[in-house]
């Protein structure tokens, strides 16, 4: 018995799919304590789009460190701080024409998504907030109203209140705008659903399948939300830093969000850290109305610098990313065509793609089979349907393709163990019903 399993609680999720005691990590590698190299397309959860140890972010961390910088400073001032501020504004907002205000909240996503919640309400004076249909924003409670998963709701205890459910991008199946619904509700005062402080939306959604918004639908939602004065608040705490090919998820769209949650990969190191980006008449906080102890971490704030310098002094990294996006979407495609017999289909935008397999079962039979490969890949969806892809963004080509390589493989022997693809579409068949019982009973 291992002490995991001896004091640790049960809680423990990854952990369950990936048994093994890790000790180090570098780039697109991870070790466990007898030397195995794993490669990593999960990344902490989507934390890790620069890799881990990047070199050019731990030296300067280690300087630091090693000169007694600040470590932890509540919310006060210092030259970390500052650093990261005049950065962050010098690469990614002036040259975006983006204003914004910056918030440091408790390091955690969930807790940036409590702030901007909590401020959009304070300055409407409304409660309810429009959250999507496999959204994913946390699990403290007023992040958790937002969520859609109920396995996570489920364990809230209490009721969660203040939010309205709308059908996501593509939830009513293609050709069908869901913005047209929104603006119909809010439109008609019997409608049921109250005017909103806010609408929080991701503009792909992780936790909930790779679900790519369009990016007319995005501008359609900012319309909507412009046309009844309600607030837009970006969730990119996962889909931002790069992952789809430019800084923020929403830049390709054209919005201006009047919020948006930032906090994963942002450290770049996977150092905790969250901000909400308030749009500056928003910024209506009275001094410490949302606290938290922890809204200081230098360590982090350091290490954001360092990969702001490192990879948005120009386009040249963001081209990159797109340029391995689109070599991820060509192999998934070839993947779907070739063994997915008209069920599995692709997901996702820039370098945040996943394959839908449809039942939750064979995505974890191929991520287990994946796993036994040295290949650490994670699956998400409401079913846990989708084998998602998240490597650094900074992976080699060839380990790149080494790792499609294995995912490919790991589906085609677990399609063949299905028997033969019309054996697979049995096993689809029987799952879709499986599933369909589920939610039923
Ligand atoms: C991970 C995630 C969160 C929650 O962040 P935590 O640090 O786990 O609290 C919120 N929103 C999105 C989109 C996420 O992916």
């Amino acid at each position: 018995m291992t002490i995991f399993d001896e004091i640790e609680s049960e809680v423990q999720s990854y952990a369950r799919a990936f048994p093994r005691v890790f000790t180090r990590a570098s780039g697109e590698f991870l070790y466990d304590e007898d030397d195995n190299a794993y490669l990593d397309f999960l990344a902490g959860a989507g934390t890790l789009n620069y890799g881990h140890n990047h070199p050019e972010l731990m030296a300067p961390l280690i300087s630091y460190i090693r000169d007694s910088g600040i470590s932890h400073g509540l919310d006060m001032h210092t030259r970390a701080k500052a650093e990261f501020l005049e950065t962050f504004n010098e690469l990614i907002l002036k040259p975006r024409e983006l204003q914004y205000v910056v918030q440091f909240t408790g390091p955690t996503g969930t807790n940036a998504v409590e702030a901007a919640l909590k401020l959009a309400r304070k300055v409407t004076g409304r409660e309810n907030v429009i959250s999507f249909t496999n959204g994913f924003h946390g699990v403290s409670l007023g992040a958790l109203a937002t969520t859609g998963n109920s396995h996570h709701r489920g364990a809230a205890g209490i009721g969660l209140s203040g939010s309205s459910r709308l059908p996501y991008d593509g939830y009513l199946g293609e050709g069908v705008d869901t913005t047209v619904y929104l603006d119909k509700v809010l439109s008609d005062p019997s409608s049921g659903v109250d005017l909103p402080a806010a609408v929080i939306v991701e503009a792909v959604q992780g936790e909930g399948g790779i679900n790519a918004a369009s990016l007319s639908w995005l501008r359609n939602l900012e319309s909507v939300c412009k046309k009844h004065g309600v607030l837009l608040i970006v969730d990119d705490i996962q889909a931002g830093c790069g992952r789809t090919g430019t800084f923020f998820s929403f830049e390709e769209a054209g919005i201006r969000p009047d919020m948006v949650t930032l906090s994963k990969s942002l450290s770049g190191y996977g150092l905790p850290f969250a901000v909400v980006l308030i749009r500056p008449e928003l910024d209506q906080w009275k001094p410490g109305e949302h606290n938290g102890t922890f809204r200081g971490n230098n360590l982090a704030f350091v290490t954001a610098t360092a990969a702001l310098r490192q990879f948005w002094q120009d386009d040249s990294f963001a081209a990159d990313v797109r340029r391995k996006g689109q070599y991820v979407e060509e192999r998934i495609a070839g993947i779907v065509s070739k063994y997915g017999d008209g069920r599995f289909s692709a997901r996702g935008r820039g370098m945040f793609r996943g394959i839908d397999c449809v039942s939750g079962e064979l995505a974890g039979k191929i991520t287990r089979k994946a796993f036994e490969q040295g290949l650490i890949v994670e699956t998400s969806g409401s079913v846990d349907q989708v084998v998602k892809f998240l490597c650094p963004l900074t992976i080699s080509d060839s380990n790149l393709s080494r790792g499609m390589d294995i995912v490919e493989q790991a589906i085609s022997e677990v399609c063949a163990e299905a028997g033969s693809v019309a054996g697979a579409r049995g096993y689809f068949d029987e799952q879709k019903q499986a599933v369909a019982y589920q939610a039923a009973g």
